[in-house]
């Protein structure tokens, strides 16, 4: 699943080819995809206005069209925009937006992202989206936000980094990444961590976002950017995906569990 370096590749090159230009036809082909309107409704709704800017919350993309109502997008696992110059057919199309100059394709193979319209201005309605907590790289998630949340429970502090209410955009590669940058085993309870060690991990989060992002994202299987590359991220990853292989640090073997019903990858000798 995509998480915040790879939403915010997409959310970058959408508003770059699509920000001031008009929606003059929308093609719904898969109408489930759309979760609080009719395909009437969001046609209607959608002709004739314009795309603003496109902004990123978590993993959540938001285009902000003229009027006074918005398009909040949610990727899921294959998800992904596609702006083309000229029409042409591709692989896993849902939703084909004409603009005024070229189209933007929404393109999702296995059909699990979500769309809804939703107003502009304050809330959504929408509560995954409604309570997300700050972004794990904005100025409002700070170490000393982190340290009070993590004092506040017992869970496991892996668990708690893949809350969307506590931390936005981290998924369980950047999880796993940041926890084993952070020397901090992901089942280790919240609670315990000490206040140095938290500032290891804050900072330890912040690397591996802005990483991600310089390397356009992460390429396991499926995420392609909306120009159908593949992110670089991948040939830097130290955990994740790399069970039974050497540490890069100190070439103990990369472990692997599951944690919450997610896999997770650790170095049982970096990483207490
Ligand atoms: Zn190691």
């Amino acid at each position: 699943m995509p998480e915040l370096p790879e939403v915010e590749t997409i959310r970058q090159y959408v508003e770059q080819h699509s920000a001031g230009k008009t929606i003059e036809t929308v093609r719904l082909l898969l109408p489930r995809l759309v979760k609080n309107a009719s395909p009437e409704t969001l046609i209607r709704t959608l002709t004739g206005v314009t795309i603003e800017n496109v902004s990123r919350k978590g993993k959540y993309l938001f285009l902000h069209v003229s009027g006074n109502t918005g398009l909040l997008i949610h990727l899921r696992m294959t998800g992904s925009l596609l702006y083309q110059e000229q029409y042409e057919p591709v692989r896993g199309e849902q939703i084909i937006f004409s603009l005024n100059e070229g189209c933007l394709i929404y393109r999702d193979i296995r059909t699990l992202g979500c769309l809804w319209l939703v107003p502009a201005q304050g809330a959504t309605g929408i509560s995954g989206y409604d309570t997300l907590g700050p972004d794990g790289n904005s100025p409002a998630f700070t170490e000393a936000y982190l340290r009070d949340a993590l004092a506040k429970t017992k869970r496991s502090v892996k668990t708690f980094l893949l809350d969307q209410t506590r931390v936005a955009g981290l998924g369980n590669i950047y999880t796993d990444e940041a926890l084993f940058h952070a020397h901090i085993l992901p089942q280790r309870p919240c609670c315990q961590i000490s206040p140095a060690e938290c500032h290891q991990l804050y900072e330890a989060i912040g690397m591996v976002l802005n990483q991600g992002l310089r390397h356009g994202g992460t390429t396991i299987r499926n995420f392609i950017n909306g120009s159908g590359k593949e992110g670089e991220n991948q040939k830097f990853l130290c955990v994740y995906g790399r069970e039974g292989l050497p540490c890069r640090t100190c070439g103990t073997v990369i472990a692997y569990t599951k944690l919450g019903g997610r896999g997770t990858h650790y170095c049982p000798h970096c990483q207490k």
